[in-house]
């Protein structure tokens, strides 16, 4: 009886210290603040879009009470929910394994427990639970890694609730047999999911090592003629850069190339729908080439962090030089490379890391537009990022664990909800601290019910 009454409502008043994320140097906060939703006439598209956010007392006077349901979260601390730019859902089994370095934990690790999905029932259950854990930890939107079979991603997309795009790996080559595909059916899977899922659709080498040029370059074409995006890995770590320059030096017309965003641009691969991984060890000549075909870096700050930090030891992220290439870049959690699944804790790591490095300019405040904003620009995802007035009511509310309500500004607000200490245990409690997950304005997560 309830239930079909408040479906009637026209409005609904979001009470809560909001945070709205403007920039990397800007995020609003309204303390004892209340944001305005409303209900969108639209057919096609149902939900509660952003009306406005402001003061609690002021915008309390708009509404009527017939009209609007009053969701009551003073105290507690609401911001939007998160994009995550690059991660592995099919190696949420591998996040706290040991590793040594990229190349070996791949080999021992992750591709043995990907080749699992496999099976169309283990993918199935997998997939449904993936699900919730995105809402549990506020994601609703992000660049979706699966394994080689094409099931996974008919399977993520069904079930993943948001704004998601989605790629099965391409492993043609210096692959283990058991995930090793033809290049006919590479090529063949890219063709139907692409045709399929057109903008929900990201062609995805696993990196140039295991792809073969000639699968990048058909494939790629036909990513572009469908509008499809293009995701994969780059310049991790320096090893990793040796090796693909070792295997890609073989190559008859490859030989003269020098770097590994030339071997992607060679396949067509560097384009303004691009989402390279990591980035860590380019040259300013590489960062120009990205910046002048519009591509994007996901960084993944967990991942890259230090090993006895589980991350994989890759290194910091030079953001600064990122910008001043021009080059756009959003976080990510790159699960199973990073341990948490948690966008707080990658933003915790983002600050903490660049603060240990003496990196000033990386504050709370750039790390929360980055894992909004920016990941939804990449992405292309319409009315989400943040709470600018027509822009869909996505956002979690969040409960201070770690060091209780801080002062008046966004940043301190922020670090009081989201800091905590770089030891594991702490760590693991960022999966725990959003209360309640909204998408278009409707709750599909609450800790308290479930
Ligand atoms: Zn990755």
């Amino acid at each position: 009886m309830q239930e079909s009454v408040l479906q009637q409502h026209l409005y609904k008043l979001v009470l809560a210290d909001i945070i709205n994320p403007v920039n990397d140097q800007l995020a609003s906060y309204y303390k004892d603040g209340a944001m305005l939703l409303k209900r969108s006439k639209s057919k096609s598209s149902s939900g509660f879009y952003v009306d406005r956010v402001g003061k609690r007392l002021d915008l309390i006077k708009l509404v009527k009470d017939s009209e609007c349901e009053i969701l009551d979260f003073r105290g507690k601390l609401v911001v939007p929910t998160f994009v995550d730019t690059h991660f592995h859902w099919v190696q949420d089994d591998v996040c706290l394994m040991p590793k040594d370095n990229l190349l070996q934990w791949l080999k021992k690790y992750t591709w043995p427990s990907e080749s699992k999905f496999k099976n169309k029932e283990y993918t199935k259950l997998k997939s449904k639970l993936f699900a919730k854990k995105l809402l549990s930890v506020g994601t609703t939107a992000g660049a979706v890694y699966c394994s080689i079979h094409q099931h996974t991603v008919l399977a993520s997309a069904k079930e993943f609730v948001g704004d998601f795009i989605f790629g099965n790996v391409l492993m043609t080559m210096n692959s283990p047999d058991y995930l090793l595909q033809t290049e006919s059916d590479a090529i063949a899977s890219v063709r139907e999911l692409s045709s399929k899922l057109k903008k929900r659709y990201a062609l995805t080498p696993r990196f140039a090592p295991t792809t073969s040029p000639s699968v990048m370059k058909m494939s790629g074409k036909m990513a572009k003629r469908n509008g499809s995006f293009i995701q994969t890995h780059l310049s991790e770590t320096i090893n990793e850069i040796e090796y693909v320059l070792s295997i890609y030096s073989s190559f008859a017309k490859f030989k003269k190339v020098l770097t590994y965003t030339e071997i992607y641009d060679r396949c067509g691969l560097v384009t303004d729908r691009t989402i390279f991984g990591h980035g860590i060890h380019l040259s300013d000549k590489e960062l120009k080439l990205l910046s002048k075909k519009g591509a994007s870096i996901a960084h993944c700050p967990t991942s890259n962090g230090p090993i006895d930090e589980f991350g994989l030891g890759s290194g910091l992220f030079d953001f600064e030089k990122c910008n001043a290439n021009k080059v756009a870049w959003a976080l990510a959690s790159d699960i199973g490379g990073g341990p948490f699944l948690s966008m707080i804790d990658v933003m915790n790591s983002f600050v903490y890391q660049n603060k240990r490095a003496k990196v000033k300019s990386a504050t709370y405040v750039m790390a929360l537009n980055r894992a909004t904003n920016a990941g939804a620009k990449i992405l292309k995802i319409k009315r989400t990022g943040n709470f600018k007035r027509l822009n869909w009511a996505n956002f979690v509310v969040i409960d201070d664990i770690f060091s209780g309500r801080g002062s008046d500004s966004g940043e301190k607000r922020l670090e009081a909800a989201f800091k905590t200490n770089s030891g594991i245990k702490a760590r693991k409690k960022t999966e725990n601290v959003i209360l309640k997950t909204f998408y278009k304005g409707n709750c599909l997560f609450g800790r308290d019910n479930g």
